[in-house]
């Protein structure tokens, strides 16, 4: 193995190689585009497409691929190979300009909720310079966006670059107000801690809900859980610690800054936390780090499991969405700070934030909505359903002082007044954590806790980014206009945390009491995701997009389309896995049982004619009792899959999924994992909870 220093970004087209083996002229050129989005003439792409393919064929390459996010959730790639007839019967290899910058791979078969009918199938993949190329499985790959032949944006990269650049344009108006004139950029920087499973692939291949669905839709409560907390950080597994050394070196390769790797709280669950890094590449750089982890897990006989709940009464899986905000020369804005400009600058960066998420609750609710996560949140494993902000005593004191005109704490006396005063200095480390809230502020950054484990981060982060980008927006045409800017910015903080001060909420989040507690302070809870999808075309959301340009109100719409069709088809899916294990597995395993078990009642009375074979008679009766009651579930659900399959509007129908189906699914698992409470263990027609998480 090489040494770190070597082996990290050896996969990568990085800033050094560029620098390099680039002209210094094409290297400045290209740097402008990346920095300042300067268009990039033909000549420099054909410099640097040239460059790359040298690079790329010195590591034995010999196709490249434009690496795109459709609206699938995962990667697609389009391989050619970098051949071209030399015309004496021979080949050169060649990467042109043009090649490097635009592709057009065939977009029929991607979903585009409608937005583009398969006869106009065309659609473009362009280039990303802002994200590094780098070879995978020996292939150059391109990060590229995807659109439609009439510009629409038909993956998830482009309006995350998009709302990237509408952050940019507002925070910096308000940079500038606070006179800082170095600055020339504001950039979102997100950390993703990543949570996953993983189980022994010779079991996973017996459980078809693993299978086809990712998650398990039968299965007993094992004697031992998570109760003794015995997981969490505990000593790593010699096959675990194998896997996880060698994910690392696969991500170091590519340039990914995996930095921790420990066991999670549920048995066989696991967290990898990266080095955090501006949002897009973050976005890149976690769809790789799953895809990798799938593919070195089975390397070691083992199945990455990253759906958000792939166990019932485990906990499930998630992806903290670490979100904070920096200038281009490294000051982070959401870093309280001790100088008063900065708290100042401070201060209305987190109301920008508080406003933000207050007025836009459905929105972020509704970007981590999938059929997997509906099973997470609000299950008292994860944070409700419930939007709400942790920020801690310390800043919560200090903005009720602020609100009130109160003197706060530490001086007394002192009436706060933003920008003139001192803040205390703020203690950034650990010792008011709170892990149950879904958006915590956690010493300089806000961590979103709500996406599920399988989720790409770019639907989130669109949404951060552009309701902040809508605040500041409103912050800095007020603060512009103003005669007196530190009044200004004072009546507007007071007025800022008065209205919204409903979404902060300091208390523990998996409190029963706290859902209540929030119904009456009017904030939403939308439960699932056919709840939530719609809200994504509120008057308020359409503007919201359409105004900073981040989403048309076609592209809304064709989204909306394509996430109550995805959470449609996961529950289709899921639903007739359930019917065919059932009737193949599960029912076929009682009958089996019960045989014997009536079997051995009949040699028991020949044996002993008045032996008492209660205990036997009784199992062979609920096992009856159950077996029919699980008979008749297959029923209801065969009944409400004709009848989900009726329905004309995707929004229906996954209302009807959400309402009845998930609830009879429920019923009829209930029966079943019953059933395996009671079977002899070698009847029993699939692997079992205590299999699948001790069995490592
Ligand atoms: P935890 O205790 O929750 O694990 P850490 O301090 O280890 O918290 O950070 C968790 C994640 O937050 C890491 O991925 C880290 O890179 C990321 N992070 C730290 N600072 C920032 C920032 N300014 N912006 C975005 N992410 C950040
Ligand atoms: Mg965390």
């Amino acid at each position: 193995m090489k040494k770190l220093p070597e082996l990290f970004g050896c996969m990568v087209f990085n800033d050094t190689i560029m620098r390099q083996r680039l002209p210094e002229n094409t290297y400045q050129a290209l740097k402008r585009c990346v920095k300042d989005g300067t268009p990039l003439d033909l000549n420099v792409a054909n410099i640097v497409a040239n460059a790359m393919k040298d690079w790329a064929v010195e590591h034995g390459v010999t196709h490249y691929t434009h690496w795109f996010q459709p609206m699938t959730g995962v990667t697609a790639e389009k391989h050619d190979s970098f051949i071209s007839p030399a015309g004496d019967g021979g080949v050169i290899m060649e990467f042109s300009g043009k090649e490097l910058v635009k592709g057009e791979p065939d977009a029929s078969s991607f979903p585009s909720g409608g937005l583009r009918a398969t006869f106009e199938a065309r659609g473009y993949t362009a280039w990303d310079p802002t994200s590094y190329a780098f070879i995978k499985d020996g292939s150059l790959c391109i990060p590229t966006a995807f659109c439609s032949y009439t510009g629409e944006a038909l993956d998830k990269k482009t309006p995350l670059l998009r709302s990237m650049e509408a952050l940019d344009r507002q925070a910096m108006r308000i940079v500038r107000l606070f006179g800082n004139t170095s600055a020339r950029h504001v950039i979102t920087t997100v950390g993703p801690e990543q949570e996953y499973f993983l189980v022994d692939k010779a079991l996973f291949d017996q459980r078809l809900d693993l299978v086809f669905c990712g998650r398990t839709l039968f299965g007993a409560k094992p004697p031992k859980g998570q109760e003794l907390d015995d997981h969490y950080f505990g000593a790593i597994k010699p096959r675990i610690a194998a896997f996880m050394r060698e994910l690392d070196e696969e991500l170091w390769k590519l340039g990914i800054l995996a930095k921790t790797e420990h066991n999670e709280a549920a048995p066989a669950q696991h967290e990898l936390a990266p080095v955090f890094t501006t949002t897009n590449i973050a976005a890149d750089h976690n769809q790789l780090t799953m895809e990798m982890m799938k593919k070195v897990a089975l390397r070691h006989g083992l199945v990455c499991l990253l759906h958000e709940k792939p166990f019932a009464g485990v906990n499930g899986s998630g992806k903290h969405n670490n979100w904070s905000l920096s200038t281009d020369t490294g000051l982070n804005l959401l870093d309280p700070g001790e100088s008063p400009a900065e708290n100042a600058q401070f201060l209305l960066f987190l109301t920008a934030v508080i406003k933000a998420v207050d007025e836009y609750q459905e929105l972020l609710r509704l970007s981590v909505a999938t059929a997997g996560n509906d099973h997470r949140l609000g299950a008292l494993e994860a944070p409700p359903a419930v939007i709400s902000i942790f920020l801690g005593s310390e800043l919560s004191a200090i903005l009720e002082a602020i609100e009130t005109g109160q003197p706060y704490g530490r001086r007394k006396k002192e009436v706060m007044t933003v920008g003139v005063h001192t803040l205390p200095a703020f203690p950034k480390d650990t010792t008011d954590r709170n892990r149950t809230s879904p958006f915590a502020f956690t010493g300089n950054k806000f961590e979103f806790r709500m996406p599920g484990s399988a989720l790409s981060i770019s639907g989130p982060n669109i949404v951060l980014n552009t309701i902040v980008a809508e605040s500041l927006r409103q912050f800095a045409d007020e603060l512009e206009g103003a005669a007196d800017f530190t009044q200004a910015i004072n009546a507007l903080i007071k007025r800022t945390i008065k209205k919204h001060k409903r979404i902060i909420f300091n208390g523990n989040g998996y409190d029963e009491a706290w859902v209540e507690e929030a119904a009456r302070r009017g904030l939403a809870n939308l439960r699932t995701t056919a709840e939530a999808m719609p809200h994504f075309l509120d008057q308020k959301s359409m503007e919201v997009f359409t105004r900073h340009m981040v989403f048309s109100e076609v592209e809304i719409r064709s989204r909306t389309e394509i996430m109550l069709e995805s959470y449609n088809k996961t529950l289709n899916i899921e639903v007739l896995t359930m019917i065919d294990m059932i009737q193949k597995q599960i029912l076929p395993a009682v009958f089996r049982y019960i045989r014997d078990v009536s079997l051995s009642i009949t040699a028991m009375k020949q044996a002993v004619p008045d032996a008492s074979c209660t205990a036997a008679e009784e199992t062979v009766r609920r096992l009856s009792a159950l077996a029919d009651e699980l008979s008749s579930g297959v029923q209801e659900l065969n009944v409400q899959y004709e009848q989900a399959h009726a329905f004309a509007s995707t929004t229906a129908c996954a209302r009807f999924y959400a309402d009845s189906v998930i609830p009879a699914m429920q019923k009829a698992r209930a029966a079943a994992d019953e059933i395996e409470s009671l079977l002899g263990d070698e009847y029993k027609p699939f692997p079992s909870y205590s299999d699948l998480l001790f069995r490592i």
